[in-house]
């Protein structure tokens, strides 16, 4: 088959493979959102599960609790990812009852390590506003203090 562009800056991958529900060898195009995860199983024929780390805010606490999206990827064997590996997966049409994503790119050992620098600054973030936030009320309560010792001393 031809080789073609997918619509996203991504090389095509050095292997070829006959597979139908292949974006760069098969029939199949990329369209929609684009997550960057990790294979956390590749047990399935041609499928990954792939994912990755987000945080959702729980107002009764005025903290971050951490969260996991979990989806099914389609791998072709050109690509061939792995457990382990940090994979970018891009939507298409569904593919199966459970697969509307393929994965596109394998990325090597340094996209890893930046994989876990974002998730570290994501926490730090996590962290400051509620820093931000104790601030103000720790003042106000230093504030009460004050006019409670004012009320006191007229008394
Ligand atoms: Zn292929």
């Amino acid at each position: 088959m031809k080789k073609k562009g997918i619509g996203l800056k991504v090389p095509a991958p050095s292997k070829v493979c006959s597979d139908k529900k292949c974006p760069f060898h098969g029939s199949i195009r990329v369209r929609g959102k684009i997550f960057l995860g990790l294979v956390i199983s590749d047990k399935m024929a041609r499928t990954v599960t792939v994912t990755w780390p987000g945080r959702r805010y729980v107002p009764k606490y005025e903290r971050y609790e951490k969260r996991r999206s979990k989806l099914k990827a389609h791998n072709p064997e050109c690509i061939n990812a792995r457990k382990g590996d940090v994979v970018l997966i891009a939507e298409t049409r569904p593919l199966s009852k459970t697969k509307h994503f393929v994965v596109v790119k394998v990325l090597g050992k340094e996209s890893k390590k930046e994989m876990l620098k974002q998730e570290a600054l994501q926490e730090q973030e996590a962290v400051t506003p509620d820093k931000q936030k104790n601030k103000p009320l720790e003042e106000d309560k230093t504030s009460k203090k004050k006019q409670e010792e004012v009320k006191s001393g007229e008394r």
